[in-house]
């Protein structure tokens, strides 16, 4: 398992679409390990996606389970190709990004959905979940479509904080 570094805004990849997975082979498996070595070496991550390391396919990597803000999630959660099949509600919250260093947001996402992706051995699972961990899947999925939380929020002048560290 590789530590990899993550690339940060303005560079234009993280405005790029992500392929689909068309096979998960040892190669997409190795990129996953190393995805979540990347995310764990980062205390407070959520997740990460396969483009914040300049890999332009659809994979995310989810872990809520440490987090302080919620307690009800699936644990670790690898998904390929996920698509949003439905979703209902708003909520609002901070978010942060690796790729954007010094600065979080408010962003309004929905507050339920129902997730469709592969799992690592190209199973369809369907996940229904809400809250902090529906946030972090939409967050992530945002990347794949080439947006970061910049792109959500309401106003850059009023919605955009500096980190406080
Ligand atoms: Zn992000």
């Amino acid at each position: 398992m590789k530590i990899l570094p993550i690339i940060t805004i303005p560079n234009p990849i993280l405005k790029q679409s992500s392929f689909h997975v068309q096979e998960i082979t040892k190669e997409t498996k190795d990129l996953i390990e190393n995805l979540k070595a990347t995310l764990h070496a980062h205390p407070r991550c959520v997740g990460i996606a396969a483009v914040q390391v300049g890999i332009l396919q659809r994979i995310i990597i989810v872990d809520v389970a440490q987090s302080l803000k919620e307690h009800r999630n699936n644990g670790l959660l690898v998904m390929i190709n996920p698509d949003i099949k439905y979703c209902s509600g708003e909520i609002s919250s901070r978010e942060g990004c690796l790729s954007v260093p010094n600065f979080v947001g408010n962003v309004v996402r929905k507050k339920k959905i129902e997730v469709e992706y592969l799992n690592i051995n190209g199973d369809k699972q369907e996940l229904k979940t809400s809250g902090f961990e529906a946030i972090v899947i939409q967050h992530e999925i945002d990347h794949l479509n080439g947006k970061v939380f910049l792109d959500r929020v309401i106003s850059l002048n009023t919605d955009v904080f500096r980190r406080e560290n």
